[in-house]
C-alpha cells in the first residue's frame, strides 16, 4: 500500500533488553530480586488446563486483592497490563478537552507519545533549575495534568502539600499523579481520592513488586472515573489481563512482609550507591526511586554510557535537551553496585 497513508507517530524507545545472561543490567529500572514466594507458589499451583477459558475481564481477584491492601472500594480500583496501559487509558478517558493537558519537561518519556497518539493537545512545562516540578506552573487553565511523583528520570519526590496545591486550583480536570516509584521513599497521594473526584493516582508492580514481566498496573479513583476508564477498556480489548497476571498479581501483593523487606534492601543499596558515587565526582539529584540520576564533573554522560556498555553494564542515557549530561542508574543488588563501581573506577582513571 502507499505508505502516505499510514499513521505517522514518534514511537517511546524503551531501554535495551539485552538477552545474555553475563551482563549488568541496570537501565530499565526493574527490580532485581525475584518476586514473593506467594508467587513462586501460585505459579505452581496455577491450573494450566483451564488457560482454554478466557479470563475474568473485570479481574476481579486481583482487584479484590489490590482494593483490600490499600483499603479502598473494589469500585475505586481499575487494574490493567503494566501502568502503561492503565494511563494510556486514562489519557483517554479522561483528556477530552480542546485545551492543552500539562506535564513536566523532564519527565516519563511516553506522555508526549500518548498525547501525539490519541491527539490530544499539551504543553510541557519546565522543570525550574534543580529540577524540580513548580506547582504554581500549573494553576492555570488546562485539559488535565500528569506527573510523576517521585518524577522521573530525576528522582526528585514531591511533598503532599504541592500536590493537594495542584489539585485544588484544578478541580474541573483530572490529575494523574503517577506513582510508579513511590515505594521507594515518597509518600502517596492515594489516601486523597476520597476528598477529590478529579485525582487518580497509578501504580505498578514492575518496580516495588518484582513483576516487570508479568506486566501489571492499576489506578485508584473515585468511583466516577474507574466506572469511566472500564468504559473506556471496554470499548477497546475487554481482556487485558491474564489469568497468569490476575492470579498472579494476587498473590504478590497479599506478601506485605517480603515486600518491605526488598523495598528496605534496595533503598539501602541506593544510599550506599550514591555515597560511593559522590567519591568518584559524581553529583546527582535526591532521588527518592529505585535509581539515580547523575552527572560527572569531568566526563561526559555519553562517554561514560558508551564505556560502561563496553563492559557490559548497561546504564540509562537520555540524548535529550538539558538532560543529555546525566546518567540514569537503576539500583541493583550490592554485587551489581560492586561491579558497576569497578568498571567506572577503571573508566574515569582516565579523565584526571
Ligand atoms: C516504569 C514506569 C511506568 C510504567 O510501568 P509499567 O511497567 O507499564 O507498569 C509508568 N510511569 C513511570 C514514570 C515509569 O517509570
Amino acid at each position: 500500500m502507499n505508505s502516505e497513508n499510514f499513521r505517522k507517530i514518534e514511537p517511546y524507545v524503551p531501554g535495551e533488553q539485552p538477552q545474555d545472561r553475563d551482563r549488568v543490567k541496570l537501565n530499565t529500572n526493574e527490580n532485581p530480586y525475584p518476586p514473593s514466594p506467594y508467587v513462586l507458589r501460585a505459579a505452581k499451583e496455577m491450573n494450566a488446563s483451564a488457560l482454554n477459558l478466557y479470563p475474568d475481564p473485570e479481574a476481579r481477584e486481583l482487584v479484590q486483592s489490590i482494593a483490600d491492601y490499600h483499603g479502598v472500594g473494589f469500585d475505586n480500583v481499575f487494574a490493567g497490563v503494566g501502568s502503561d496501559d492503565v494511563i494510556a487509558m486514562c489519557f483517554m478517558a479522561f483528556f477530552n478537552s480542546e485545551k492543552p493537558i500539562l506535564f513536566p519537561d523532564i519527565t516519563y518519556a511516553f506522555y508526549d507519545v500518548w498525547a501525539e497518539l490519541f491527539k490530544i493537545s499539551y504543553e510541557k512545562i519546565p522543570l525550574d533549575k534543580n529540577f524540580t516540578i513548580v506547582k504554581e506552573d500549573y494553576f492555570r487553565e488546562n485539559g488535565g495534568i500528569v506527573f510523576p511523583n517521585p518524577n522521573a528520570p530525576t528522582g526528585i519526590c514531591m511533598g503532599l502539600d504541592d500536590i493537594r496545591a495542584i489539585i485544588e486550583h484544578n478541580r474541573d480536570t483530572a490529575v494523574i499523579v503517577d506513582e510508579a516509584y513511590i515505594d521507594f521513599g515518597g509518600e502517596s497521594a492515594a489516601d486523597m481520592i476520597n476528598e477529590y473526584d478529579n485525582l487518580i493516582v497509578t501504580r505498578t508492580f514492575s518496580k516495588s513488586r518484582s513483576m516487570a514481566g508479568m506486566r501489571i498496573g492499576y489506578a485508584i479513583a473515585d468511583k466516577a472515573l474507574i466506572a469511566q476508564l472500564k468504559t473506556i477498556k471496554n470499548s477497546y480489548n475487554s481482556y487485558t489481563l491474564s489469568t497468569a497476571a490476575i492470579k498472579l498479581g494476587s498473590a504478590a501483593i497479599k506478601d506485605e512482609e517480603y515486600f518491605i523487606e526488598t523495598v528496605a534492601k534496595i533503598v539501602k543499596t541506593r544510599e550506599n550507591t550514591a555515597q560511593r558515587l559522590k567519591k568518584l565526582g559524581f553529583s546527582m539529584t535526591d532521588s527518592k526511586s529505585n535509581f539515580l540520576f547523575v552527572t560527572h564533573e569531568k566526563m561526559r554522560a555519553a562517554e561514560i554510557f558508551e564505556r560502561l556498555k563496553e563492559k557490559r553494564i548497561y546504564v540509562r542515557y537520555f540524548n535529550k535537551p538539558r538532560i543529555d549530561n546525566y546518567l540514569r542508574i537503576t539500583i541493583g543488588t550490592d554485587a551489581e553496585t560492586d561491579a558497576l563501581i569497578a568498571a567506572l573506577t577503571e573508566i574515569l582513571e582516565g579523565a584526571k
